[in-house]
């Protein structure tokens, strides 16, 4: 069969749309997908557009036919596949259709547009159970999960299952194998991110996500008390801005003001200015004191 690859992941057919899947989720799987050993998984199902009343109506009649027995029944498909079921989040039927716009919000999925939240992944061939299970780890470190028992293949946002979330309260910004913006924003904030005086991250600033980036990710995990994975969440990024910001501006310790000792850095030109104009000012201020009354 052709290969047939878009934004970067790998399709079973042409029919397959990613087009309207999120982009959050276009993106967490194609960085999932470059894992080492998920070489022949492949988006089977994206998303469903509603394009029509006739389209809408042969789901509709899917869907009654699970109900009726005379479809492959199994005890999910009446929730998952009734186009008209409204689901306490504001989804409608299925979440691989694609919602209307606003009508549907999870997490920190922005929804100006409607987008489908459901992809099934499948394999060339004859997956094994590890294949399965591999393509199910990789996911999850990504923020895709399982949320149909008897589905291996299909994944939603992490984001959209409330027990998941409790327990995966992650979603992987970057993560081994991605090459993007994302991982040289990472690897930019983990070369200035220190530990004992070194960075965490030694490596190129190149926007490639290998072992050195993943090793940098799970010390700095570890070091952090976050949960170690080697990937780089939401999480892990705002951790890091703030260990950044206090190396960058050290709370001054608790000593009286009369004990503090000047600061050690050599003063720039523009700080001794600053210093002389303060100087200046404060004289000025003391001048004014004895020659203003109060309260003028
Ligand atoms: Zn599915």
């Amino acid at each position: 069969m052709p290969e047939v690859i878009e934004f970067g992941i790998p399709k079973k057919s042409a029919a397959v749309n990613l087009g309207r899947l999120h982009p959050e989720i276009r993106y967490r799987v194609r960085v999932a997908l470059a894992t080492d050993g998920l070489e022949q998984a492949r988006s089977s199902s994206g998303a469903r557009p509603e394009v029509n009343q006739i389209e809408y109506r042969r789901r509709y009649i899917a869907w009654r036919n699970y109900q009726n027995g005379t479809g492959p029944k199994v005890p999910w498909a009446p929730l998952a596949a009734d186009p008209n079921r409204v689901w306490p989040d504001g989804r409608r039927g299925s979440a691989h259709m694609v919602q209307k716009a606003g009508g549907y919000k999870v997490g920190n999925f922005p929804n100006e547009v409607g987008w489908a939240y459901a992809i099934d992944i499948g394999f060339w061939g004859n997956p094994s159970l590890a294949d399965k299970k591999l393509l199910e780890t990789v996911l999850r470190r990504h923020g895709m999960v399982r949320n149909v028992p008897s589905e291996w293949w299909h994944f939603v946002p992490i984001e959209a299952v409330p027990p998941y979330k409790a327990r995966y309260p992650m979603s992987a910004l970057t993560g081994f194998g991605d090459r993007s913006q994302r991982a040289v924003e990472y690897q930019n904030l983990l070369a200035r991110v220190t530990i004992g005086g070194k960075p965490f991250y030694t490596g190129k600033i190149d926007g490639a996500f290998g072992k050195i980036s993943r090793d940098a990710a799970e010390r700095f995990q570890m070091a952090h008390g976050l949960a170690v994975n080697g990937d780089w969440s939401i999480d892990d990024r705002a951790k890091g801005l703030a260990v950044l910001k206090s190396q960058s501006s050290p709370s001054k310790p608790r000593i009286p003001a009369a004990t503090k000792k000047p600061a050690g850095k050599p003063k720039t030109k523009r700080a001794k200015i600053r210093d002389e104009i303060k100087t200046a000012r404060a004289s000025l201020d003391r001048l004014e004191a004895l020659v203003l009354p109060k309260n003028s």
